[in-house]
């Protein structure tokens, strides 16, 4: 469904990535692990097209979409969840994920099967988005992603700072959000949490992947050791 071909990212002089080659299959949820600066939320970026590439460098159902600027990888049906959730301030929920659905691209994705998603949300849904626990609001942050009935779904450190509780009900809507077809790339810091529900992993480490795998497949000192670098 998607690869990238030797991705490559800089900001200014500094290059992020280097020559970043994956794969991904229809359905599968893959984690992309790694520590601080090792580059996870650039590739994110680069993927939903808020980093240009070369058009080559990938490739979405068989189309080249490196070059193709962020609202037109939406419409391929990339979509992203940024980190810090980045909600509009002046906005209510319901208004939050309704900018979602701005391209009115077909799917199951509506208000009702979001709220059925999250039920709280339906009970705030005239509050400005802000107005929201940290755990809200990133439901909002997804809830908004999937209003464009994405194919691929790229979410940024979805569990960062929330108690873990609430990274429990979060990831709870994960099985739901599959259970479409729908693929899912997982950025995160936390190793268990990711690779507990995902297919596949690649480890990031600054700017290279160092390592990839299936869960359970690969004995944690690898893992560690490709995370950490040591
Ligand atoms: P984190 O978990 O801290 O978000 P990450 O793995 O997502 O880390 P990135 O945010 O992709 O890493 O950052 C990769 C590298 O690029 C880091 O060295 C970071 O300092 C640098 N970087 C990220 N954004 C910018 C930017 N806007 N300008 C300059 N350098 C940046």
């Amino acid at each position: 469904m998607l690869t990238t071909h030797k991705l490559t990212a800089s900001y200014g002089d500094f290059q992020a990535l280097f020559d970043i080659s994956i794969e991904l299959k229809e359905g599968e949820t893959v984690a992309i692990i790694g520590s601080n600066g090792a580059g996870k939320s650039t590739f994110l970026r680069s993927l939903a097209g808020l980093i240009k590439n070369s058009h080559e460098a990938i490739t979405f159902n068989g189309t080249a979409i490196g070059a193709l600027a962020a609202n037109h990888v939406l419409e391929q049906g990339i979509a992203l969840v940024p980190e810090g959730r980045r909600l509009f301030p002046s906005l209510s929920v319901e208004e939050n994920l309704k900018i979602g659905a701005y391209l009115h691209r077909k799917g199951h994705w509506t208000l009702e099967r979001i709220y059925s998603l999250f039920p709280i949300l339906e009970k705030m849904r005239s509050r400005p988005g802000t107005a929201l626990s940290g755990g809200q609001q990133q439901m909002v942050a997804i809830g908004r992603a999937l209003m464009s009935n994405p194919r691929l779904l790229l979410c940024d450190e979805i569990s960062l700072g929330l108690a873990p509780t609430t990274i429990k009900d979060i990831y709870a809507a994960l099985p739901s959000i599959k259970a479409d077809g729908t693929t899912v790339i997982l950025v995160e810091q936390d190793i268990n949490q990711a690779l507990s529900v995902s297919d596949r992993f690649y480890c990031f480490q600054e700017g290279r992947v160092s390592l990839t795998g299936r869960p359970g497949e690969v004995d944690m000192a690898h893992i560690k050791a490709a995370y950490f670098g040591v």
